[in-house]
């Protein structure tokens, strides 16, 4: 059928409302959600490139919403920091990470290392690293055993505070890993201006190895890294292939469907029991 302007345009309001009411059912939904505990966290393992070991965990945010079922993060969390709930939600989700933390450390006496996202809006609330202290304090977990992963969004719009928010928390022990690296403004000189441990490779890099120009993009940015003595995480690793790849190009530390999706609070702990070095 062939359509006037006029038509396609009424679409395209129609549809403009429908997503303002989506945005806005979500944002009450998350409201509720916060409120009824409906978020908690996922554990995906990652490895030691060199020598096979469990070296920790990335939590990623889940949402199990009654009557409508599971929620991907890459939509609520968007709607979080819309609408300023990001705070909220993301305190609760750290405090949920240090208190497993914690957990596993008394159940099983060992202390696994966990990254937490940290979204830009939370990390540059100026009350950030005091929560975080507080946290460390209030669960009794070594500093050490916490990352943040930040985006390079954050640090690329508003450098100066994120060096400063950053700078307190290197302060207290804490590391930090630039994620998502190598894809949207990545600026290079950034990772010397800010106090981080970790560089995560964006999965967009990874997924088309071992094609030759990507295994050179790899390469340069693990070449990078080591004259910045920053350790590199290849994320995204589906197959043996790209793991092979990836260690040869120089990453340190693997994640990915391949080792394991990420997991349920307890099949993380057995995979601890299992993997984690004595
Ligand atoms: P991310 O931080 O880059 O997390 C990695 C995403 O890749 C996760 O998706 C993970 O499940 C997925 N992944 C891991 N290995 C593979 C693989 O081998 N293949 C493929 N295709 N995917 C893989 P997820 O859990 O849907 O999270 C999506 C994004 O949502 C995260 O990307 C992060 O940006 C955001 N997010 C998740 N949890 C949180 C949170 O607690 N706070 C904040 N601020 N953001 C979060
Ligand atoms: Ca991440
Ligand atoms: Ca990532
Ligand atoms: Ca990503």
């Amino acid at each position: 059928a062939k359509r006037t302007p006029g038509t396609s345009l009424a679409m395209a309001e129609q549809r403009f409302v429908q997503m303002s009411r989506d945005t806005l059912a979500t944002e009450q939904a998350l409201r509720k959600g916060i409120r009824n505990h409906e978020f908690y966290l996922e554990y995906q393992p990652k490895i030691d490139a060199a020598s096979g070991k469990l070296l920790g965990f990335e939590a990623l945010a889940r949402w199990f919403r009654p009557e409508v079922g599971q929620v991907s993060p890459v939509e609520f969390i968007a709607v979080a920091e819309r609408t300023g709930l990001i705070g909220e939600l993301g305190s609760s989700l750290l405090e949920q990470a240090c208190c497993q933390i914690a957990r596993w450390r008394s159940e099983l006496g060992a202390c696994v290392p966990v990254a937490v996202n940290v979204s830009p809006v939370q990390l540059l609330n100026p009350g950030f690293p005091q929560r975080v202290k507080a946290l460390l304090e209030h669960t009794g977990i070594p500093a050490e055993s916490l990352t943040l992963e930040i985006t390079e969004s954050a640090a690329v719009d508003n450098l100066e505070d994120t060096r400063q928010q950053l700078t307190v928390l290197e302060e207290l022990g804490i590391k930090v890993a630039m994620d998502d690296f190598g894809t949207g403004f990545s600026s290079l000189s950034m990772l010397r201006q800010l106090p981080l441990s970790t560089v995560k490779v964006d999965r967009g890099l990874i997924e088309p190895l071992p094609a030759p120009d990507a295994v050179a993009v790899v390469r340069a940015i693990c070449q990078l890294a080591a004259a910045l003595d920053l350790e590199v995480v290849a994320e995204g690793i589906e197959t043996l292939e790209q793991a092979i790849t990836a260690r040869d190009a120089g990453c340190h530390v693997f994640q990915g469907y391949f080792y394991a999706k990420p997991l349920a609070m307890a099949e993380a702990g057995a995979w601890m029991e299992r993997l984690y070095a004595e």
